[in-house]
């Protein structure tokens, strides 16, 4: 496995191996890598010739009161982990060296960032938006996967590359979870034992809104009330920033629910912030 970090080097190297007929398996992260990000990788290599792996805490994508500085970056035990795995390359580049001194252009998506955590993350998709398109310029992935757990961020890069002509597919992976429901985080790392057990107020109300949509519940009102009133008898400390039921297409809420719907929230645990959602067919 080799480790680039300068953006022109892992150009022409994919620049090569896409003329040399390779196929390019991609997986963009931050780093702190868990068995999520594992399972995108294991699924690249399966369906590719090679796979690259990005690990890089993207400045543009956290606000100012944001965990930029304090986000986990254990560099060396991240590549142990790719190596095991079989990537070919990791790409780690500075924030320097990805927005140059004069750096003036971002990607903004009209409907999409204007729902769920883009209205509480401002500017935060857009960040996403460049940074995934600068990273598929740099590496020329012929397939790049992206994680279910990020369900709004999915669907931008989706519609991105459909609006913008990119040449590479997504394929969206499942939410990889602990034993006991919690979605897999990098920023799981920041709970306390205590918040630990708060965080299962997450799961455990996407998985009440499951049963109820099952038992016929059919309201998205009554299905919020119920999925906050859970999380608040499980975690009396916990700030909810928002609970929705929407159209997984347009993320525009709903009253009621579709034959495929999205249950998603955002949750402070503490003073960490924990995302979650679910799709739910009837
Ligand atoms: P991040 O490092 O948080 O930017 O995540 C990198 C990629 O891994 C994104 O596409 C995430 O959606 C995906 N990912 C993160 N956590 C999980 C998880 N628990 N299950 C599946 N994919 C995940």
């Amino acid at each position: 496995m080799k480790v680039i970090h300068n953006p022109a080097e892992m150009q022409a190297v994919s620049n090569s191996l896409r003329s040399s007929g390779k196929t390019i398996g991609f997986v963009p992260t931050m780093g702190a890598l868990h068995e999520g990000h594992l399972s995108l990788v294991r699924k690249a290599l399966k369906q590719n010739d090679l796979v690259v792996v990005s690990i890089f805490v993207n400045p543009t994508q956290f606000g100012p009161n944001e965990d930029f500085t304090k986000y986990p970056r254990p560099f060396e035990a991240d590549c142990a982990l790719l190596e095991k795995e079989g990537a070919a390359f990791v790409f780690n580049p500075s924030p320097e060296e990805m927005y140059t001194q004069y750096y003036q252009t971002f990607i903004d998506l009209k409907r999409l960032p204007n729902h769920l955590c883009g209205l509480k993350r401002e500017g935060h998709f857009s960040g996403v938006a460049t940074v995934v398109t600068k990273l598929f310029n740099i590496v020329k992935p012929t397939i790049s996967y992206f994680g279910q757990k990020d369900y709004q961020q999915s669907v931008i890069i989706r519609q991105m590359v459909t609006d913008l002509n990119m040449e590479t597919q997504i394929h969206v992976m499942p939410i990889v979870r602990e034993k006991d429901g919690l979605a897999m985080s990098s920023r799981n790392k920041y709970l306390s034992d205590k918040e630990r057990k708060d965080a299962l107020a997450l799961s455990q109300a996407l998985q009440l809104a499951e049963k109820q949509v099952r038992e016929g519940e059919r309201q998205s009102g009554r299905l919020i009330d119920e999925m906050s009133a859970l999380i608040m008898k499980i975690a009396p400390s916990a700030k909810i920033d928002y609970v929705s039921i929407a159209d997984p297409k347009t993320l525009d809420d709903i009253d009621r629910v579709l034959p495929e719907t999205l249950v998603a929230l955002a949750v402070y645990i503490g003073r960490t912030r924990l995302i979650d959602n679910s799709l739910i067919r009837i």
